[in-house]
């Protein structure tokens, strides 16, 4: 049986090995969830709920032991796994418990003129079944949880693969299910790799949840596709944060260095790509050079540490790569731009880039990574459209003063979110909508739109004239063909006169 190693990426200290689930394991988990799903899809909004806020509370009672868990094997700094990997799970769990049940309530449709031929139509929303969650490593705990949330609550069970390099985080979170008492195999965790997720693609799930690389999220459309099985996509990103003239720089610098460093860079909607108007373009500059020289690396559990490191060799060398490429074509490296040698893992240090170009994969790609490029533009039509020239599309950011001129040009962002005077804060709001346009992904997670993904949609129309039968059933005669065109005048005839002339002419062919 293969095993994965989990490793600190800070230390290099091997933390435990767990052996990777087969096919035939997940077959047998999708099984038990689903016989776990013909008994949870029975509770009731009310029972749903009582569970998952004891599940919440539970999490507040450990919330310090995982997050040292996610420090331990993602190497972020203690804050932040409390601040963006447990309170947004701790949000989530709380806004669908408690309405989950309004937002999936049943929905009358208008349905205009038909209501009056005695019919009226509802929405009613079913859930899917078992539901296939495949996480990441970079916010283990919450990208794991919130389709769990939304999920458990629609009245689905979960079988959720976690980022091999952060099992820990995926065994923590069945233990947290199991220690809080919640119904058996309403979620099971299948720690693997690739394979195991490939796996879970394959198995009978209902529907896969997917939050990763664009790459691999390619590679899991095209094997569901194979069955016409849904799926949501949260991918990559390379986020553009927009400076106006007159934006507010002491915040939107620190916003900037926070946004394009925060979780070492690893972040799907980091600031990449970082414009600036020219006016105030060396004001910047020298402001996040200052900022980012001021940051201190390290251990993660050290409290004083703002950055940690990388999570593997393989992204440190993404980074590494990236920045000797923009640096051989003549971009300049006012800070950082190489790895920190003083450190044992695999730590590059907070990077500022100027005089970069679109040509380069720096500004081209995903870097993942802590890399700040910092890019003048001289007018708002330049920096938008330098903005949308970009194969991804998650989130984005504008900072100004002005914030009606903001809104008008976030209408023209081609991004999922995009935020005024703020940047990527919306994921750890449960109300809001989070997906991305192109490459970045298909379907969104969170609030009434996020929550839709995990059921199916019924829809129940009622005739209530059920005595007479429909006039447009068999038989057809020459009457009918000549009351039809008339009919249709009168339904759907351009002004009053046409439509008047329809109904005269239908009413004299009927009686005819
Ligand atoms: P990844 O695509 O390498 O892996 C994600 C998950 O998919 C892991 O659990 C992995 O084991 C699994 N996997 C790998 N190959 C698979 C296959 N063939 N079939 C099924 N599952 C497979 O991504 P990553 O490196 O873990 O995460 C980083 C990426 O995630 C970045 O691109 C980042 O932008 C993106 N991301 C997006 C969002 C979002 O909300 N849009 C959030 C976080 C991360």
């Amino acid at each position: 049986m293969d095993k994965i190693v989990v490793t600190n990426p800070a230390t290099l200290e091997k933390l435990a090995e767990v052996e990777i689930w087969d096919a035939p394991r997940v077959e047998d988990a999708v099984r038990r969830a689903a016989r776990a799903f013909d008994s949870w899809h029975r509770t009731s909004f009310r029972e749903r709920r009582r569970w998952l806020l004891r599940l919440k509370d539970e999490i507040i009672k450990r919330k310090r032991e995982i997050a040292e868990v996610i420090v331990k094997e993602n190497g972020k700094p203690f804050v932040e796994a409390l601040a963006y990997d447990v309170m947004p799970v701790l949000e989530f769990l709380t806004y669908f418990a408690q309405r989950a049940e309004d937002l999936l309530r049943k929905e009358l449709l208008d349905i205009g003129k038909w209501k009056f031929m005695r019919r009226e139509s509802y929405l009613e929303f079913a859930p899917l079944g078992v539901v296939g969650v495949i996480s990441p490593w970079n916010f283990p705990f919450s990208l794991s949880m919130g389709p769990i949330a939304q999920a458990l609550m629609a009245g689905n069970t979960v079988v959720l693969k976690p980022s091999e390099l952060t099992t820990l985080t995926g065994l923590k979170i069945a233990d947290l299910f199991r220690d809080a008492g919640l119904p058996q195999d309403i979620v099971i965790v299948a720690p693997g790799d690739g394979r195991t997720g490939d796996a879970l693609v394959r198995s009978s799930v209902r529907k896969i949840v997917f939050t990763g690389s664009t790459a691999t999220g390619k590679k899991i459309m095209s094997l569901a596709g194979q069955d016409l099985k849904p799926v949501v996509m949260e991918l990559g990103g390379k986020d553009p944060m927009i400076l106006l003239k007159d934006a507010h720089l002491p915040t939107a610098i620190k916003a900037a260095v926070w946004g394009a460093y925060v979780n070492c860079g690893q972040v799907c909607c980091s600031v990449e790509r970082l414009y600036v108007h020219k006016n105030i373009y060396k004001e910047v500059l020298d402001g996040v050079v200052a900022e980012t020289n001021s940051l201190r690396q390290g251990n993660g559990m050290d409290p004083e540490t703002d950055i940690g490191p990388l999570i593997s060799e393989r992204q440190l060398r993404i980074v590494e790569s990236q920045v000797d490429e923009a640096r051989k074509k003549g971009a300049r490296i006012l800070a950082g731009g190489e790895r920190n040698r003083e450190l044992k893992g695999w730590f590059y240090k907070p990077t500022v880039l100027t005089d970069v170009t679109p040509q380069m994969q720096a500004i081209r790609d995903e870097t993942f990574g802590p890399t700040l490029p910092v890019i003048p533009f001289e007018s708002e039509d330049e920096a938008l459209s330098m903005a949308n020239d970009s194969p991804y599309g998650l989130t984005a950011s504008i900072w100004t003063a002005n914030l009606a001129r903001a809104r008008e040009l976030a209408s023209r962002l081609e991004y999922g979110s995009v935020s005024i005077n703020d940047h990527g804060v919306t994921y750890g709001i449960a109300q809001t909508p989070w997906g991305g346009w192109k490459q970045s992904g298909i379907g969104r997670t969170h609030g009434s739109i996020g929550i839709r993904e995990m059921v199916e949609i019924r829809h129940v129309h009622t005739n209530r004239g059920f005595r007479m039968s429909n006039p447009m059933w068999f038989k057809y005669d020459r009457k009918k063909s000549e009351v039809v065109p008339a009919a249709l005048d009168l339904l759907y005839g351009r002004g009053v006169r046409h439509r008047v002339k329809g109904l005269m002419q239908a009413l004299r062919r009927a009686s005819s």
